[in-house]
C-alpha cells in the first residue's frame, strides 16, 4: 500500500519534520523531541478513523493529536509548509489538497 493516502501522509509529515530540522533548527540529525514528534504522526495516521478518505489534518474535525504533539506539528507544518513547495514541490500540493 506504498502509494495508499495515509502511507503519502507519513512521507509527507516525516519530509517537513526533516526539512525543519535541517533548515530551521540546523541540524542533520532529528533531535529525539522530533523523531518523537515523526513516529507520534505517523501512528495517529495509522489509525486515522477516515482511512483513505481522510483530509488533511489541520482541517480535521476531529484532530487526534494530544495537545503537546498538536502544537508541535502545527509549528512545524506553519514553518516548512510554505517551503515545501521549494523543497518538494509534489509533497507541498499533496499536503495544501489532502490528496
Ligand atoms: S487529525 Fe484527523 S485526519 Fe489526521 S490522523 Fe487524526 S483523525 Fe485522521
Amino acid at each position: 500500500m506504498k502509494n495508499s493516502k495515509i502511507e503519502q501522509s507519513k512521507k509527507i509529515v516525516r519530509e517537513m519534520v526533516e526539512l525543519y530540522c535541517r533548515r530551521h533548527l540546523k541540524t542533520d540529525t532529528i533531535p529525539e523531541e522530533y523523531s518523537h514528534l515523526i513516529d507520534y504522526a505517523c501512528r495517529r495516521l495509522d489509525h486515522c478513523r477516515f482511512g483513505e478518505e481522510k483530509g488533511a489534518c489541520k482541517n480535521c474535525p476531529v484532530h487526534c493529536y494530544a495537545p503537546k504533539e498538536r502544537e508541535a506539528i502545527s509549528r512545524v507544518m506553519r514553518w516548512a509548509g510554505p517551503r515545501m513547495l521549494f523543497y518538494s514541490p509534489k509533497a507541498a500540493i499533496l499536503h495544501l489538497f489532502g490528496k
